[in-house]
């Protein structure tokens, strides 16, 4: 199969899927969605994201900074946005402006929030508790004290407490139960500090699937709205879920070689017989892992083959043995495992990373095309 004319190297995103993989979701978690968008949509680009999301059911959407929350405004995007991420002495009054929603980790950023509100306009906030993972978050120890003064500037009308969040580290079912258990009982200081925040959300998708218990009334989603899986041992297709992403490129070269042919930087790889070599322009300024040299796989006319040596900054070279190539072919590195493509899964594999890595690296040198499959 060939690629279209004139196209080197793409992404295609399909937006169909990524709204059908929010509403099956969805269905299976039965509460409020947070589509998080952020890293350019982990690479599949945030407006487009977003707003196939919400066409999913997703109510919200969920990005680390202020910035990026600022870029979804200006692409006409006007849901509720929460961000969570902050700079150290960050002041939030185009947040508040734009109607950002803020996460909160500190008294600091609580009345910077404040300080931000205008008389028509308090910021909105969602309070973030630590409960474990060991990242932001109000510590335990500063929660009851965070809450009664959240109150307090509530009740002033600067700020309003819509959420109470935290994010789980995935490390075992006993783990994520003990920091839900952690949420619970901080949920309960915030109610009796006279908070009473609607959205209480702490789990992403690998526990939103696999820990019921602790999808509350909202969950943030991340990875299987792209349609990948967080799991080791449950694939895309095993959670009903569609790859948005596929990335390819068109064969730019193709030539005959001897046995003993050195291949790529430090001929790595030697060629065992006469073969047939393709050359594939994408490299790692691409976001295709090095560390997959040698290893990840691609699907070039109806077969999969591993690249052949190292992965070079803008290509890389696969031995083709004797099967028909030519220029133009299509080289699938990853995409939809059920229509025959490897999945962003295997190049982690490839490369020692998890599929999330692989897709939100993908260079701004490939342009994304948008399709609705
Ligand atoms: C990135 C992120 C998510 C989404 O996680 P997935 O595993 O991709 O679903 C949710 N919450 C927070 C705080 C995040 O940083």
């Amino acid at each position: 199969m060939s690629m279209p004319r004139g196209v080197m190297r793409e992404a295609t995103i399909d937006v169909g899927a990524i709204e059908d993989n929010v509403r099956q979701l969805r269905r299976l978690i039965g509460v409020e969605v947070i589509a998080v968008v952020k890293a350019d949509g982990y690479g599949h680009g945030a407006a487009r994201s977003a707003a196939a999301a919400l066409a999913g059911g997703a109510t919200r959407l969920g990005v680390a900074d202020v910035t990026e929350a600022l870029a979804l405004r200006r692409a006409g995007i006007d849901a509720p946005i929460l961000a969570w991420l902050h700079a150290p002495g960050a002041s939030f009054g185009e947040a508040v402006e734009r109607g950002v929603e803020l996460g909160i980790s500190h008294l600091d950023q609580l009345n910077a929030a404040a300080t931000a509100a205008t008389a028509d306009r308090p910021a909105v906030l969602h309070l973030k508790l630590e409960t474990g993972l060991g990242r932001n978050g109000i510590a335990p120890d500063d929660w009851a004290l965070v809450c009664a003064e959240a109150a307090r500037l509530e009740r002033l009308g600067k700020v309003r407490v819509i959420g109470a969040f935290s994010h789980l580290s995935n490390t075992s079912a006993d783990d994520d139960r003990a920091a839900v258990r952690a949420f619970e009982a901080g949920l309960g200081v915030a109610a009796s500090a006279g908070l009473a925040p609607r959205l209480r959300h702490i789990a992403a998708t690998h526990a939103a699937i696999g820990l019921p218990e602790s999808r509350l009334n909202c969950v943030r989603l991340g990875i299987g709205m792209y349609g990948l899986s967080p799991f080791a041992d449950r694939s895309s297709a095993d959670l009903g879920l569609r790859p948005a992403m596929t990335l390819r490129a068109a064969v730019a070269a193709v030539r005959r070689v001897p046995a003993e042919h050195g291949v790529s930087y430090g001929y790595v790889h030697r060629t065992d017989r006469e073969t047939t070599l393709a050359l594939v322009p994408l490299g790692y300024a691409d976001g295709v892992p090095r560390q997959a040299s040698a290893a990840g796989p691609v699907r070039i006319n109806g077969r999969t083959y591993p690249v052949a040596g190292r992965i070079a900054m803008d290509q890389f070279v696969v031995d083709m043995g004797d099967a028909p190539v030519a220029i133009g072919d299509e080289a699938v590195l990853f995409g939809d495992p059920t229509l025959g493509a490897p999945s962003a899964t295997d190049w982690a594999d490839a490369a020692g990373t998890i599929n999330y890595e692989i897709v939100t690296r993908i260079g701004p040198r490939v342009p994304r095309r948008q399709v609705n499959g």
